[in-house]
């Protein structure tokens, strides 16, 4: 939905390297500024839902077109974000011309609903609704230009004014010193309720470094980190080594029953029929409590997160992530609740951008790689590994490891061997490391073929490519392509970075 061609950039000077970063920090409003939050809150959905609006009414014409057969060259073209700023502007609500409210809030809320619409035609997200009052959060975004942040403790934005920030967040003081110095500027500010009803601020910063990042610890090995759900997220090296562990993430039973319980309550005192401005006053209490709950799980979930990769990246130079997606771990309906609520996709999110900043990178392995039912000592792959086998045993050489760890050195073992042969395609490598013995030839135990095995899982040779038409998982499907993610090591030091 973009018009117009890119802006040419100016050329760095040599050895100089751009880099993004971000901060987050809770607020602290008086009751002015919280009112002031809300209106600006307020104007954003109302700009986003008149976008949606809009975007609706001109795919029913086009339908409604084709089905009257007219030609597509003749069809309403799809709308665009520029297009719809002018048209915007040019017919400002009074109420937005008196509250002067900056033009970077109804630009961003234009832009939020074509990324939706977007991200819908792309398959990532689900078709976009109207934003809700009642839904309790709110968002905005100013220009980075706008707003000021060389105060310790606060920060000015636009008709809202000097808002305090909670705390003294380090990583903000590092980011006030470069932008007094002219080393790093503001992109964007975006301020956002959250459920329990708080006010937090982010933003992107852009800030030049003169100097290449350097791992810390460049002689550590590649390091394998298999998701799961009876742990999020176990790191081993193919030696075997567990370098980091992160249990699985759950509500404490406690705060499972009193979010149980607050669901009730919210229920219970709903009245149906009603807008949630008409709802009674003990309504909208239990909903803030509901709230503050799910805020806290959150909080604490985030919390670990972040330790983790932290822990990751900076002990590690190279992390190697499976490549299966979280959508299809989601599609087991009895396991989707516990497979969100361990945020397998923000953890690689999180890996990602940190190792760009201390020098290191992330291999995502192959889709197909089966690094559960692979034996980490002899190569051999499992036909079948059920969920509730929490033990890998090798029936071909007897090799017995906890289901994660042997997941995690099959990881480390497919990064190592990526590393080493950079002209290998994913799917190859998979091939390459999933052994088929002959059968029969005396080195399974007792002389027994693996239960469960077939005939075209075994090639006579001890190293060959993936049985045509049975991939290496054992099932009917093909071995394909999937995309190798490699972050390149490019530019900063770890002391250049603002953290978030
Ligand atoms: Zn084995």
């Amino acid at each position: 939905m973009a018009r117009g061609g890119k802006r040419e950039k100016t050329p760095l000077p040599p050895g100089v390297h751009v880099w993004h970063g971000g901060f987050t920090c809770k607020l602290e409003p008086t009751t002015t500024h919280a009112q002031r939050c809300a209106r600006l809150g307020g104007a954003r959905r109302h700009v986003y839902n008149w976008m949606l609006d809009r975007v609706n009414t001109n795919n029913k014409t086009w339908q409604e077109q084709r089905a009257a057969g007219v030609p597509k060259e003749e069809r309403v073209p799809p709308l665009d974000n520029r297009e719809s700023h002018d048209v915007f502007k040019a017919n400002f609500p009074d109420w937005w011309v008196e509250a002067k409210i900056s033009f970077w809030v109804y630009r961003k809320a234009i832009d939020d609903c074509c990324t939706a619409f977007t991200k819908f035609t792309h398959g990532e997200a689900s078709y976009p609704v109207q934003a809700r009052k009642s839904s309790g959060e709110a968002k905005f975004s100013f220009q980075g230009n706008d707003v000021v942040l060389t105060e310790a403790g606060k920060i000015r934005l636009p008709t809202i004014g000097w808002v305090p920030i909670v705390g003294s967040p380090s990583n903000l003081a590092d980011l006030r010193r470069k932008l007094r110095r002219g080393r790093a500027k503001l992109l964007r500010v975006t301020v956002r309720r959250h459920a329990d009803g708080s006010w937090w601020v982010s933003g992107i910063i852009e800030h030049q470094a003169r100097t290449q990042p350097k791992h810390p610890n460049p002689t550590n090995p590649v390091v394998g980190a298999d998701r799961g759900l009876k742990t999020n997220t176990i790191a081993a090296t193919s030696a075997g080594t567990v370098v980091a562990e992160l249990g699985k993430l759950q509500q404490h039973k406690k705060d499972r029953n009193r979010i149980a319980r607050l669901s009730r309550t919210v229920s219970r005192r709903y009245q149906p029929g009603k807008p949630a401005e008409e709802q009674s006053a003990n309504y909208h209490k239990a909903r803030k409590q509901l709230g503050k709950h799910h805020e806290r799980t959150r909080l604490r979930r985030q919390d670990a997160r972040h330790c983790l990769t932290k822990t990751l990246t900076t002990t590690s130079p190279v992390i190697v992530l499976d490549g299966v997606p979280t959508k299809m771990m989601l599609s087991n309906k009895h396991l989707a609740r516990d497979t969100s609520a361990q945020g397998h996709y923000e953890i690689r999110r999180q890996l990602e951008y940190k190792a760009l900043w201390s020098g290191g990178q992330v291999i995502v392995a192959d889709q197909f790689y089966p690094s559960s039912k692979r034996c980490s000592q002899c190569g051999w792959v499992k036909p079948k590994l059920s969920l509730s086998e929490r033990a890998f045993r090798c029936t071909h050489c007897g090799f017995t490891s906890d289901r994660d760890v042997n997941a995690a050195v099959n990881l480390a073992v497919w990064g190592e061997t990526m590393l080493a042969n950079p002209d290998l395609s994913p799917a190859a490598i998979t091939g390459l490391l999933c052994v088929y013995p002959t059968p029969g030839t005396g080195t399974h135990p007792a002389g027994q073929e693996p239960t469960g095995s077939t005939p075209a899982n075994h090639n006579n040779t001890s190293l060959c490519k993936p049985p045509p038409g049975g991939g290496v998982m054992g099932g009917s499907r093909p071995v394909r392509r999937s995309r190798t993610r490699l972050v390149p090591s490019e530019a900063g030091t770890v002391s250049d970075i603002v953290g978030d």
